[in-house]
């Protein structure tokens, strides 16, 4: 990455007018984006279109911090939508990937860095005898759903409302994240045959299962349409259902893996499926998804089995580095510390948005951190998209972007604050969170 137009490398035509070429602006760097990648970002959880302005470019990220092209320091919340535990660019994970680079970045044959790192999820996560990695949490969903059905011989999946579980054809139904943000009810270009026998239930009420259904697909801690927990009983009663009709159950874990705890949602449910997706932490920022299960499950997989899948890419040894390297750093005293820090945050989130009139909910599990702005505790999407129509999410995140707090350009993102988010940069939060609430309040969004 380099400077708009810096250098004899760009000099000569190319896509940038002569304008773009010396101003080094978002607005310059985001119309020359848009000019080359549709609507100017590689997902479109990225864009602003649901709150508005123009994306900051990043140039580099350390800790809890991000700067941008126009060398402005935001507090990052986002921490690339959880992909992040440690803080941007920790030396320990720059090591592992650094020092793995200098031996070859992929080879086509089995390798040491996956091993471990399948070694590390199945000693962590109840119940997960065996894990197969791929290289996104998309990959990881779509492969679960496949074994399940290969396993079962069934079609039909049940998944919930507001839940995402990546972008795959069948389970782009009632999705949360993006989906939701740009209010779609599914997307165009998914055939109708491709969701036939996709189940969209709403989530924290246990549905009908019945033998033609070969998986339940769940968020145990719902992280796509805001944070919601489950209810008391929720994952225990799927587990019932699940087991009475012969149908698998599917933890995404995607979000909550290696980020509640080593032990995930799995621990903090008390309760095991059968198979697993992870995402996001596993890869420390690199591209890796994996999806796991009991052995016998699992056991139907290619070449043992018939149900085909595979990757070039898959347990890529930079990405199996990377995600050592994180998970080998933090301990359960971390994941304690972290969810104290992230509690207190969230109280004083709450305070300061209701002392300045504000209407708000700021649900809290372990680290994981919602917003929104209702009257009432949000428990599926039904009340999450309610609380998301008054468009107060729009106004309260351009007034913290514009103090120097970037949290996520959607309303349904949970915030991720991570090991490097500190006491005092999570205080620094609340009190520019304070500010633009009392800012808001008084129909003054500009600050100063
Ligand atoms: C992010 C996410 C996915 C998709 O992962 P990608 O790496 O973006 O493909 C799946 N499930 C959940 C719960 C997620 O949060």
């Amino acid at each position: 990455m380099g400077e708009p137009g810096a250098g004899p490398d760009n000099a000569g035509p190319d896509n940038a007018g002569p304008d773009e070429q010396t101003a080094d602006s978002n607005e310059a760097w985001f119309a020359r984006a848009r000019k080359v990648i549709p609507g100017g970002v590689d997902s479109p959880v990225r864009s602003f279109k649901s709150v508005g302005g123009t994306p900051y470019t990043v140039v580099r990220g350390e800790g809890p911090y991000v700067w941008d092209v126009e060398g402005r320091r935001y507090i990052d919340m986002v921490q690339s939508y959880g992909a992040v535990l440690l803080g941007h660019a920790h030396p320990v994970v720059s090591e592992a990937i650094d020092s793995a680079a200098r031996k070859g970045t992929t080879f086509g044959a089995p390798t040491e860095g996956e091993v471990r790192l399948a070694e590390k999820i199945c000693r962590e996560v109840t119940g997960c005898e065996q894990v197969r990695l791929v290289s996104s949490g998309t990959e990881a969903a779509m492969s679960a759903i496949r074994v399940a059905r290969g396993y079962t011989g069934r079609d039909r999946v049940v998944k919930f409302d507001g839940c995402y579980h990546g972008h795959c054809d069948a389970l782009l139904a009632g999705g949360g994240s993006g989906v939701a943000a740009l209010g779609l009810p599914g997307s165009a270009g998914v055939p109708a045959s491709a969701v036939a026998d996709t189940i969209v239930a709403p989530y924290n009420v246990v549905p009908e299962i019945d033998d033609q259904v070969a998986c339940v697909i769940v968020e145990v801690v719902a992280a796509n349409m805001g944070v919601v927990a489950p209810a008391g009983g929720f994952i225990e009663g799927l587990r019932r259902a699940c087991d009475e009709a012969g149908a698998l159950l599917i933890f995404d874990e995607v979000i909550t893996g290696f980020r509640l705890g080593a032990g995930g949602a799995t621990a903090l449910s008390g309760v095991s499926p059968d198979l697993w997706c992870f995402g996001k932490v596993i890869g420390g920022g690199l591209p890796v998804g994996a999806f796991g299960g009991r052995r016998e499950v699992l056991g139907v997989l290619a070449p043992d089995g018939p149900v085909y899948q595979a990757g070039t890419l898959s347990g890529n040894p930079l990405a199996t580095a990377a995600g050592l390297a994180v998970l080998e750093t933090v301990g359960p005293a971390d994941y304690e510390a972290l969810a104290a820090r992230a509690a207190r945050f969230a109280g004083g989130l709450g305070e300061a948005l209701s002392a300045a009139g504000l209407t708000a909910q700021v649900p809290v599990v372990g680290p994981l951190v919602g917003l929104f702005f209702s009257p009432h505790a949000v428990t599926d999407h039904a009340m999450a998209r309610t609380s998301v129509a008054n468009g107060m999410y729009a106004r309260f995140f351009g007034a913290m972007l514009e103090r120097g707090v970037a949290l996520a350009p959607g309303p349904y993102e949970a915030m991720f604050p991570g090991m490097a988010h500190s006491d005092d940069v999570l205080d620094a939060v609340v009190e520019i969170a304070a500010d633009a609430a009392r800012a808001i309040s008084s129909g003054v969004t500009v600050s100063r």
